[in-house]
């Protein structure tokens, strides 16, 4: 017996397959809009960038700009009365106070010497510039900001300079302003405020990308000349681009320079930041769309269940196709599509041929083929069947006269044609629930159904006037002599039913034949 738990059911092949195709697509899909979606935020998150540090350039410019102003207008206050240093005095404690910039205000003469300072404790007054950063501007001679420099008090400084000059156009000296990069509030009141999404920052690299603004203070005066952000801007270009920072991060970063200064501005937001907005999107889009993805699932499981069920239908028939009864469970299929049309239309074709088949085979077996009456083999289940039914019935056998001599005379071909002769009158008198066999030879039994013995003798002196009035296939006149017994009047086996309507028989043979006798037993 082959094993069918092997094989798979169409139906679930089915549904795995087209569940298959949808999730690939969905997959497919999903993933590509990813990418799409990422590529649009990665451009976006740059542009953004670019545009946010234009604008802090620009703001840090106009700072710039206003600070000179401010410096100017006390440049010129200064000179007007630079020998009085009540005067000057009075400017730097404007200066350091209104404006908020500095960290601390000097006034400076052409020879280098520190005139007044503010704050007014800062103990500088009397003592020479020496760096070169302060003795340069003193050479300078026009309104200058430097590069971060250390200053002689251990402090990262960034001068703003303005020169001081007398009515007369005469030099008298240098206001300076220094911003202390580690304490000053400046870059972070100009490039802080702004609150940051997603991780992005600021920071600001000098003409020699030296760090002079980072959200983290520990990174000031670092260099980073070497990030590609930062040599493009020491290049003096502005865009964006996407870099890996100090820590290995991939980051997206807009960079602009400044008008007066050059210094870099650098607005940065970490890549996975930037894209996490994505995934959010991408499965919020997933979960709305989970409930259709449920729904077509469930679509595609009836579906598949309305285009399998023929086909289980006619399988499962199939594997019962010896039934005669399946036959009208096919018709009843509906085929709604071509395939099973096609597949039920063979079916019904080779079942119908199948159980002719068996039919005839069963007929076969069933009758003697020379008369078709039923067999021997076939009288024997059958009474032995009724008398276990205990069917009541009357048993005749007959035996057909001087049957040899119609062999010796007219041959054997005749002979059969004489059995066949008088089968066909045993067949008409039969009804529909009686039998008549062919017991062997040119001996016949009648089988007949709840019949009295009278009404069967009856019958059957009708039957042996009627084929004593024939002319048979001889020629001639044929006759048949038969004996009579009833189950259950004459005995409760079919054995002796058989044995007693046998003995009648021969009481008809002895008596003349061409006689119909009863047991007399
Ligand atoms: P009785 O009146 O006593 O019955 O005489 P009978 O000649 O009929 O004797 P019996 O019944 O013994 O004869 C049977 C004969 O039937 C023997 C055999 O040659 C013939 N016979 C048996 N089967 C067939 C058959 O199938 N075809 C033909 N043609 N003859 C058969
Ligand atoms: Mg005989
Ligand atoms: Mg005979």
């Amino acid at each position: 017996m082959i094993s069918l738990k092997k094989y798979m059911k169409l139906k679930y092949l089915i549904v795995a397959v087209i569940s298959l195709a949808f999730f690939l697509s969905v997959i497919v899909s999903t993933y590509f809009s990813y990418q799409g979606n990422v590529k649009f935020m990665e451009e976006q998150a740059l542009e953004n960038n670019r545009v946010y540090a234009l604008k802090l350039s620009e703001t840090i410019d106009q700072f710039i700009g206003d600070t000179k102003r401010v410096m100017r207008y006390s440049a010129a206050e200064i000179g007007e009365d630079f020998n009085n240093m009540e005067t000057l005095q009075q400017e730097v404690n404007r200066l350091y106070s209104q404006e908020n910039t500095f960290s601390s205000v000097v006034v400076v003469d052409a020879n280098a010497n520190i005139l007044v300072n503010a704050p007014q404790n800062l103990g500088l007054v009397g003592s020479k510039v020496t760096s070169n950063e302060g003795l340069d501007v003193l050479k300078r001679r026009t309104a200058y900001i430097t590069n971060p420099y250390m200053s002689p008090t251990g402090r990262e400084i960034i001068l703003l300079s303005m020169p001081v000059y007398n009515k007369e156009g005469i030099f008298k000296g240098v206001v300076n302003g220094t911003i202390y990069l580690h304490e000053s509030d400046i870059f972070e009141m100009v490039l802080g405020r702004h609150p940051y999404e997603n991780g992005s920052y600021v920071y600001v690299v000098d003409t020699n990308g030296k760090i002079i603004y980072h959200p983290d203070k520990a990174r000031l005066g670092e260099n980073v000349s070497q990030n590609e952000v930062v040599e493009n801007l020491i290049k003096e270009k502005s865009g964006a681009k996407e870099i890996v920072n100090s820590l290995d991060q991939p980051m997206l970063a807009g960079y602009s320079s400044t008008e007066r200064t050059r210094w870099g501005i650098v607005v940065q937001t970490p890549y996975d930041e930037a894209i996490n907005a994505v995934g959010k999107q991408v499965s919020e889009v997933f979960a709305r769309g989970l409930p259709f993805i449920l729904l077509s699932t469930i679509f595609v499981f009836i579906l598949a269940t309305r285009i399998v069920r023929p086909l289980q239908s006619m399988a499962e028939i199939a594997g019962n196709s010896a039934q005669e009864q399946e036959m009208n469970k096919l018709k009843d299929i509906r085929a709604w599509y071509f395939e099973v049309f096609n597949i039920r239309e063979a079916l019904i074709q080779s079942f119908s041929i199948l159980h002719g088949q068996v039919n005839t085979l069963k007929e076969e077996s069933s009758t003697d083929p020379l008369t078709k009456l039923l067999n021997r083999r076939t009288f024997d289940k059958i009474i032995h069947l009724w008398t276990e039914q205990q069917k009541p019935y009357t048993l005749v056998i007959l035996d057909v006269d001087y049957f040899k001599k119609v062999n010796d005379s007219y041959g054997h071909t005749i002979g059969d044609e004489v059995l066949q002769f008088i089968a066909s009158k045993l067949k008409e008198v039969v009804d529909e629930e009686d039998l008549a066999c062919r017991y062997g030879g040119e001996e016949f039994i009648l089988l007949l159904s709840e019949e009295t013995v009278g009404n069967a003798y009856s019958r059957l002196e009708a039957l042996r006037k009627e084929i004593s009035r024939l002319i048979s296939p001889t020629g001639e006149v044929i006759t048949f002599s038969a004996g009579i017994a009833n189950y259950p009047l004459h005995g409760d086996q079919p054995k002796i039913i058989l044995e007693k309507a046998d003995a009648a028989l021969y009481e008809a043979k002895k008596n003349g034949r061409n006689r119909v006798e009863v047991t007399n037993a």
